[in-house]
């Protein structure tokens, strides 16, 4: 789950990471009205969407007297913002952050990520904060530095100070930087956080270390632990169908191709994406109906993929284990009849009861395409996708 800059820097201060005095605000009046209670001189209005890049696509604005920090909260506010992460689409503007302006001298970057081969929290940080990490990585690697952190441990006040002094901060503001970099591993660490990054960390002119911006995403599967973080989700930011989805228990992702995928289990969900994609075809979504898939949540399943405009033909692909073929077969035909499915359907199902299940496909009288390897049933449904764009 992700939260906005202003939620992450709350919950960052909490943990003692120095962030800038900040309001978030709904309308132009409640930013004026935040502006004139923080002081200035200066103030920054920034959008609050959950997505990085908005500096680039206008939506951090310095503001220099309370005039500009109505004219900027007013531009950003309802704009359609659209960043490098938003896609094309971008997103729309309800919130906005009004900030104190920071003096800054310089921006390096810090993040937490939980890295997989070594099944640990690893701390990421470079001296070239502020401009795109994915950039700095790609050009420069030997710039980021990586540290694995113990988990029994933690991150130590000496680990703090060594990674701190290798991204450039000063003797004198090592103080501030071992606070910023343990606090924001404990938030992690404490959060359930699945990613934690501050960029930019900033030394400002008075010597000191300030979170200029955090993004902290968390770990769905933990949020039962943390009901105030739970708390902070935004509807409004999140993908329709995938809270739709979430309703009924469906683990559905948005994709950008035209192929709707129906599968039991995550790996044969991703296995199943691979094959369409070697077959040159583009899936519409990963979509994981789980181990006790009933008809009804394969209604479910077919609708939500069917709000997808660009759909052309759908694969479901079926591993019958504690479920049934023939479960799966009359849950599949009962939704193609409710939905009154207008695309081609390709149904490949292997396992308990596959005999049983393919004689009620074949005897429900839909036009369903039947094959019995992935490889067909990907070959089958490229066709049809392909034959359904001509059309
Ligand atoms: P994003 O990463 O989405 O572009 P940031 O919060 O990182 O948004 O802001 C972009 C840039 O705006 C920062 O790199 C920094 O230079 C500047 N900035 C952000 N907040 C402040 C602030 N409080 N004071 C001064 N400059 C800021
Ligand atoms: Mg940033």
């Amino acid at each position: 789950m992700k939260i906005h800059e202003y939620q992450g820097k709350e919950i960052l201060r909490r943990f003692g990471v120095p962030v800038p005095r900040g309001i978030a605000c709904f309308s132009v009046d409640e930013a004026v009205d935040a502006a004139r209670k923080l002081g200035g001189p200066v103030w920054v209005v920034k959008a609050q969407i959950h997505a990085g890049g908005r500096g680039k696509g206008g939506g951090v604005k310095v503001s220099r007297s309370i005039e500009e920090v109505r004219a900027n909260a007013a531009a950003i506010l309802g704009m359609r913002l659209v960043t490098h992460q938003t896609g094309p689409g971008g997103q729309i503007v309800r919130r906005l952050l009004i900030e104190e302006g920071a003096d800054i001298r310089k921006e390096l970057y810090v993040g937490l990520v939980v890295d997989r081969v070594s099944q640990r929290v690893c701390l990421m940080a470079s001296s070239e904060g502020g401009i795109d990490i994915e950039d700095v990585a790609a050009r420069m690697p030997e710039k980021i530095h990586k540290l694995m952190v113990d988990p029994v441990a933690g991150l130590s006040g000496a680990e703090a100070d060594e990674v701190a002094l290798g991204i450039g901060v000063p003797q004198a503001a090592l103080v501030s930087a071992r606070a910023a970099l343990q606090g924001l591993y404990r938030a992690f660490w404490e959060c359930d956080a699945s990613l934690a990054e501050v960029n930019p960390l900033v030394l400002t002119g008075d010597g000191r270390v300030v979170a200029l911006d955090a993004k902290i995403n968390f770990d769905s599967n933990a949020l039962y632990r943390h009901p105030d973080i739970a708390e902070l989700r935004d509807l409004d930011e999140e993908d329709p169908a995938e809270i739709e989805a979430s309703k009924f228990d469906l683990s559905y992702i948005q994709l950008d191709g035209n192929i709707g995928c129906l599968v039991n289990g995550a790996g044969l969900a991703m296995a199943t994406m691979d094959t369409i994609k070697l077959y040159g075809g583009n899936p519409a979504n990963f979509l994981d109906v789980g181990g006790g898939a009933t008809a009804e949540k394969v209604t479910e399943a077919f609708k939500l993929m069917l709000r997808n405009a660009q759909l052309k033909a759908i694969l479901v692909n079926i591993f019958g284990g504690i479920m049934k073929c023939d479960t799966i077969a009359e849950g599949v035909v009962a939704a193609s009849r409710a939905v009154q499915l207008g695309v081609p359907l390709v149904v490949r199902m292997k396992g308990t009861n596959e005999m049983l299940g393919k004689q009620k496909l074949a005897e429900s009288g839909l036009p369903i395409i039947a094959a019995d390897t992935m490889a067909e049933a990907a070959q089958k449904v490229v066709a049809a996708a392909g034959q359904a764009n001509r059309g």
